[in-house]
Formats: structure tokens, sequence, C-alpha cells
């Protein structure tokens, strides 16, 4: 029998203990094989601009049971608030007067999402009034039951409300695939690379490459890029050589036996890349470790080898790859961050300093690759169940695992599916991002 809190409160005596001391109860997260409809209907679109026409009108294209008033409704699958035509703080009121009521009716794994305008505005109103979104979506998170999860999406004033890449945010955050993510804003600064022919095929014809894909996440977005129509290459130390071609045989992948840390590694996948006469469209750079210590008895090896898996390896990759001619169009680098990056974590001075380093390098580099047509994102994933997870000791774990909106951790599949997510077409105008898989993680912004 498995004894991890999710399974504990799960069972009778589990559910009783968790209901008398107040402990939470974790709710059943369905998941895109649970729900593969793109909309869980009926979806409730609330507000007044042009631009809320258009959002109602593509989910209408998408079969969405649309509704722009709640009242006669028993239950409501999704919520799209659109507010990008407010200019002060007043003007939220009569449309967040209907969202209460609405809001107690949500089906379990429902969706809120709001759709706003970016606060980058020298006027202090309207910077206010687009600001508070943010604080007041956060909040929606963290009161929201049952699996439902709330996100906001934040477009640029130059760009528009029907561009794919707000298109793209919309499906990904309405759909099962984004289970674990919530209390979470993702910025749309450029209009995108466009809209898949096929949603669910939406990778299709295009080559990507993942390292450390032998085992946990990597294992999970290699298999994911591959539901998901990619070509996919794999990468491994050649120790992991056995789990890598068990799982090239499982989807046709090409595995790759290398460490990325030899000086040569970004020179070697390009010569690998060029001897199959292959361009890269996604290339997904998720091999990472852990040397924990805390600061104090913290060594120089600890901390270099960390240092140079996560970040700097992958810096020496970028250089070898931008310098040649293996770059496919439409090109989406996609790194592994962490939370721990983004709030510090006791004992990860290294790790952490590695994965804000992500961060930093991500919010450079996609302003550099937007100009040949693509760009780079990261995805900072809270606590998932992993090998690497595995190994922190019981009761911290458990502690770990719940400390989240949704009370329990996510799973590799969920990271992956983001992955896949900012590997798409749409996904052009999210520049140099980190978006946090994290089921609302309480440490941190
Ligand atoms: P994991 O340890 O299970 O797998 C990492 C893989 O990377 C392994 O197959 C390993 O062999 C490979 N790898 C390590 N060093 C390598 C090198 N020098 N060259 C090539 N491959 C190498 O880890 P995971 O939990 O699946 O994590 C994957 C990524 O997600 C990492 O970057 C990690 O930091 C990040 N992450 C994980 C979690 C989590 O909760 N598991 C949370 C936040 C971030």
């Amino acid at each position: 029998m498995k004894l991890d809190y999710l399974s504990f409160v799960r069972s009778g005596p589990g559910k009783f203990i968790a209901k008398k001391t107040g402990l939470p109860e974790p709710a059943d997260l369905p998941r895109f094989k649970d729900r593969p409809q793109p909309i869980l209907g009926p979806v409730l679109v609330l507000g007044n601009s042009q631009g809320t026409e258009d959002i109602a009108n593509q989910l209408l294209a998408w079969d969405g049971d649309v509704r722009r008033h709640g009242d006669e409704l028993d239950k409501i699958g999704s919520i799209i608030v659109v507010l990008d035509d407010i200019v002060e703080p007043g003007q939220t009121g009569p449309i967040i007067a209907e969202l209460p009521a609405a809001f107690k009716k949500m089906k379990k794994g429902g969706r809120v999402i709001t759709v706003s305008r970016t606060p980058l505005e020298d006027d202090p109103a309207v910077n206010a009034a687009r600001a508070g979104l943010e604080g007041f979506i956060r909040t929606l998170a963290k009161e929201a039951r049952y699996g439902t999860t709330a996100n906001g999406i934040l477009v640029d004033d130059d760009v528009e409300l029907t561009s794919s890449s707000v298109i793209g945010a919309l499906r990904f955050l309405l759909t099962a695939k984004s289970a674990f993510i919530t209390g979470q804003t993702l910025r749309v600064s450029a209009e995108g690379g466009g809209i898949p022919t096929l949603w669910e095929q939406h990778l299709s014809g295009r080559v990507a490459l993942v390292t450390g894909a032998a085992r946990g996440i990597g294992a999970a977005i290699a298999r994911t890029l591959h539901r998901d129509g990619a070509k996919v290459i794999i990468l491994d130390v050649p120790a992991a050589g056995s789990a890598l071609t068990d799982l090239a045989n499982e989807i046709g992948a090409i595995p790759l036996q290398m460490d990325i840390t030899a000086d040569n590694a970004g020179e070697r996948i390009v010569e690998e890349l060029a001897k199959r006469d292959l361009k890269v469209n996604v290339f997904v750079h998720n091999a990472g470790i852990t040397r924990d210590k805390y600061y104090v008895n913290m060594s120089e090896d600890r901390w270099n080898s960390v240092i140079d898996v996560n970040i700097a390896a992958q810096l020496r990759i970028n250089n070898a790859l931008l310098a040649s001619d293996r770059i496919g169009d439409q090109f989406r680098l996609v790194s592994l961050a962490s939370t721990s990056g983004v709030a510090g974590n006791a004992g990860q001075a290294n790790y952490a300093y590695s994965k804000s380093a992500v961060m930093g390098m991500v919010a450079a580099l996609g302003p550099i690759l937007a100009e040949r047509g693509g760009t780079a994102n990261a995805v900072a994933p809270g606590f998932i169940e992993t090998e690497m997870t595995g190994k922190i000791p019981a009761v911290q774990r458990e502690v770990f695992r719940r400390s989240n909106s949704l009370k329990q951790g996510g799973l590799p599949l969920d990271v992956a599916e983001t992955v896949s997510f900012l590997g798409s077409l749409p996904a052009g105008g999210y520049v140099g991002q980190t978006l946090r898989v994290c089921g609302q993680n309480l440490v941190g912004r």
C-alpha cells in the first residue's frame, strides 16, 4: 500500500481524520486523458468589450456551451472574465458583481480565467485597474475548491485579443492539460506564430530535442511531445543508456547518449542533427541535478556541479546551436526552472542560484530569439512526484507536497503538458517568461 498523504487522506479512516483535524483534503485533478474536451462547459463569459465578443465567438467555434449570464445555471464548468477595457479600478464592479454567485457553482476541476491588459501604463489609474487583477486572480486560486484553477492572461496593448498567442493560452488553460497550474498569469507580448492545423497534433512536422529524457519529468516530456506529433530526440548520460533505449523504442525517438557538461556537447548535438539532416524546432533543457547542503556546509564541488549541469551547460549548448544552421523555423526553447529559484529553499543555495539563473537566461534569450521568429521561456515546477523528490525525507516531503493551493504534488505529466504548450506555434507571443506549474505553491510570488 502506498503510504503517502494523498492515499491516506482519500482512504476511509483518512477522510474521517482529515475532517476532524482540519487537514487539507486534496481534490482529484482530472488530466487530459480523463477529460479530453477543450472546454468544461457550460462556459460563462463575462465582460462588455468587443474583446469579450471575440472571445465568446472563439469558444463557440470550439463547440463551447457559451452563456453570457450565470443566473439560470445550476453548475458552471468554466468562467472567463474579459476586462481588457477597464481604465480605473471602479470599473471592475459591475462585472465582479456577477462572479461570486457563479464561482459558487463551479464544477469539479473547473476553470476561471481573466483576460486583461498588461499593466505597463504610465497612467496611474489605468495601471492600478490592470495590476489589481493579479491580486484578484491569485486570491480566487486560493479560495477555489475541488480542483478548480484560476489564472490570468495579460495581453499587451498592441496585441489583438484574437491573436494566436491569446487563443493558444486560452485553449491551454481551459483544458485539463493545465490541471496543476493555478494562481498564475501569462503575458502575451506578441501575436504568436499561428494556430496549429490540428490542436491535438499541434507539433506535427516539428523536431524536438529533450535533455535528461531517460526518466522522470524528461521522459514525460518526450512522451508528451511525441503524443502531440513531434519527432523526438532524447538525450541523457551514457549511464542511463538502457532506460534511454527503452524509451526510444517506445516512442520511436532518436537516442543520444551524451553528458551535457562536456565542453563540446553543443557542437556534438549540432553534428548529430546535421548527420540526420534535421533542424530542431523545440529544444527542451530539462536535465538537472540537486546536491543539497546548507550553505554553511556547501563545498565548491557541490556548488560547481549544480551550476554546470543546470545552467552553464545550457548556455554553452545555446551558443553552439545559435551559431549553427540547425535551428528550425518558429524555434521554441523551453528550460526547466524551479519554484526553489523563485522563492529560495533552505539547503538549496546552489540549486536556487541555478534555477533563478535559468529564468534570467530565458528573459534575455526570449527577445534575441524573437528577432529570428523564435522564443525562449521557462517552466518552474513546484513539488512534482519524481525520483528526485522521492529522495526528500518522508515528513518534509509530505509538507512540501501539500504546501500549495491544490494540496498535493503534481505529476511529471503536468510539467510535460506545459512544455508542449510553450513549444507550440501560438507560444511565439510569450517572450522570456517563467510559467509556474506548482498548484500555487505557498512560497514565492
Ligand atoms: P531526475 O533526477 O529524475 O532526472 C534528471 C535526468 O537528467 C536524469 O535522467 C539524469 O540522468 C539526467 N542528467 C543529469 N545530469 C545530466 C548531464 N550532465 N547530461 C545529461 N543528462 C543528465 O529529475 P526530475 O525530477 O525529472 O527533474 C527534471 C528537471 O525538472 C530538472 O531540471 C529539475 O531540476 C527540474 N525540477 C524538478 C522538480 C521536481 O519536483 N521533481 C521540481 C522543480 C524542478
